[in-house]
């Protein structure tokens, strides 16, 4: 990466941290996912600082813990604290009951609550605060998700300049949908503030440069392949593409270790002689599982060979269950659960086998080494990880992925996984027959293709490549080519025609 001599400043809603009260008082537990690991070795080689809110209203006496975590990881973390009012605004409001579901493009659950948006403009301002506390001119302040969409304008209404890329990790809908936004011309010209603004896939980019184009009208946008450069109010900005992705080595590595084989086999065998399909989702209505347990039952109805020959593991990582939507969707997931065990189930064998908890490390990689089909069909999604952490693991090779056509990660794995409409149970309950009666070399070839794919672009590449973007003068420098993806009807006809 050039730009040697400056920092990065990362930024996002939440902190990389958990802090729980513990036996001794407040203890504070660094986090563990992807993109944790990809950016400490940027921040920490360049002294960097992540900024970000502690998941709690009001303040914690935890300044000593936190410059002790800071020393752990090897950069620094700066709180910003949130009232209450603004956690159940800027948060649960703005962000949970706006964006979040109008950008899976689920507006019938949206409330366009005009107090909302105060609030996300007032915490926006204040995270603009604390980055200019925390950086200097010379940093590069990068910004992750919706949360956050406001805060190079807001830098700018301080007078603060600073270099800043945005990077949202959640689909950005057609212009059609996004129409429906009361702030929707503010958010588009917020993003336009922004030195780079970046996108899971090109769809994304696509919908937001139709959305520019529509809305917006003294911007302009031009270019092609995977970074576009655009002028807004007389200065240049980039527009590109960069699907995130998993430290692919770390999770091959641990699904080979002895803890999870050992707890891989011991899972297996109580499930002898049958094929475990695996869900792995947080509860959240965009990842569709009312509608794949829907298509499991319809595939146990339309093959009956299915039947004692497959357990549908279905592992639901609880979340937000104090929002009454959440909980309604908890009690339709455990009936139709019910429904589906109480009229299969026979002598021996449970069709699902249910999990509401969250897994340890070497419990969800040895469910995802063993797992001979996995089914990842949210309606809608940035990229989903667990698709690509399900590769990684697969170290056999005898694993097939049922991806939906809506998951960000279709654009890089429709080649090899088989892609279904997560909206049609026949689609659905197709592949998984297909996927039950796939020989070994064809699950062996499509497994390596994708397990090759994805090790080439792996969360390290992302990070560079968008620090790349956001630095380097040359176009032409990018490195990468991005595949579009758009559903083939005629494809998926076929498909679901002959199985
Ligand atoms: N995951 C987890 N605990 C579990 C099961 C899954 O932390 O018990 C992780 C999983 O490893 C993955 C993430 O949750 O990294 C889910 O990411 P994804 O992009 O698929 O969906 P998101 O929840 O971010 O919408």
């Amino acid at each position: 990466m050039s730009g040697s001599g400056k920092k990065i400043v990362a930024v996002s809603n939440r902190l990389p941290i958990t802090v729980k009260r513990g036996d001794s008082g407040l203890e504070i537990k660094s986090g563990a996912g992807g993109l944790v690991t990809a950016l400490a070795p940027v921040l920490r080689n360049r002294g960097g600082t992540w900024i970000g809110w502690l998941g709690h209203s009001g303040t914690l006496e935890i300044e000593g813990l936190l410059e002790k975590a800071s020393i752990d990881t090897g950069y620094e973390l700066y709180p910003v604290w949130l009232t209450e009012d603004e956690v159940n605004n800027y948060y649960h409001g703005f962000s949970n009951e706006v964006l979040w579901p109008l950008y899976h493009d689920l507006q019938t659950r949206c409330r366009f609550e005009p107090r909302y948006w105060d609030f996300y403009l007032a915490v926006n301002k204040k995270f603009a605060a604390a980055v200019e506390t925390k950086s200097t001119e010379e940093d590069f302040v990068w910004v992750h998700d919706y949360h956050l969409t406001h805060l190079a304008r807001e830098l700018k209404e301080r007078g603060v300049s600073r270099k800043t890329g945005f990077f949202l990790h959640i689909p950005f809908p057609t212009l059609d949908i996004f129409l429906r936004l009361p702030w929707r011309r503010q958010i588009l010209e917020a993003m336009l503030e922004y030195d780079l603004v970046g996108f899971q896939t090109l769809r994304d980019r696509r919908h937001f440069v139709q959305c520019v184009q529509s809305l917006v009208p003294g911007a302009r946008i031009r270019g092609r392949g995977q970074v576009l450069k655009a002028t807004y109010r007389g200065r240049e900005l980039r527009i590109g593409t960069f699907p995130i992705s998993i430290d692919y080595r770390g999770f091959a590595t641990d699904a080979a270790s002895e803890p999870v084989s050992t707890t891989a086999w011991y899972l297996h065998e109580a499930l002898p002689e049958r094929q475990v399909i695996l869900g792995v989702d947080r509860l959240d209505y965009t990842k569709g599982i009312p509608e794949r347990l829907w298509a499991f039952e319809t595939a146990l109805e339309r093959y009956p060979e299915l039947k004692e020959k497959v357990t549908l593991v279905q592992v639901v990582v609880p979340s937000r269950e104090d929002v009454e939507e959440y909980k309604a969707l908890k009690a339709e997931i455990d009936g139709l659960v019910g429904k589906i065990n109480g009229r299969f189930t026979s002598s021996g064998w449970v069709p699902i086998h249910y999990l509401y908890r969250s897994l340890d490390r070497t419990e969800l990689l040895a469910y995802y080494r063993l797992a001979e089909i996995a089914l990842v069909t949210p309606l809608k999604d940035g990229m989903n990880l667990v698709c690509k952490e399900y590769c990684a693991c697969n170290i056999e090779g005898k694993g097939v992925l049922v991806l939906s056509e809506f998951a960000g990660a279709a654009a890089q794995l429709h080649r090899w996984a088989l892609m279904v409409n997560p909206y049609d149970v026949i689609n659905v309950s197709d592949a998984i027959h297909k996927a039950f009666t796939m020989g070994r070399k064809e699950r062996r070839s499509r497994m390596s293709r994708m397990r090759a794919n994805i090790r080439r672009q792996d969360i390290f590449w992302w990070v560079n490549s968008f620090l790349q973007a956001a630095f380097s003068s040359k176009l032409d420098a990018f490195p990468q080519v991005i595949e579009d993806y758009i559903p083939d009807q005629q494809k998926i006809l076929v498909r679901k025609f002959h199985p």
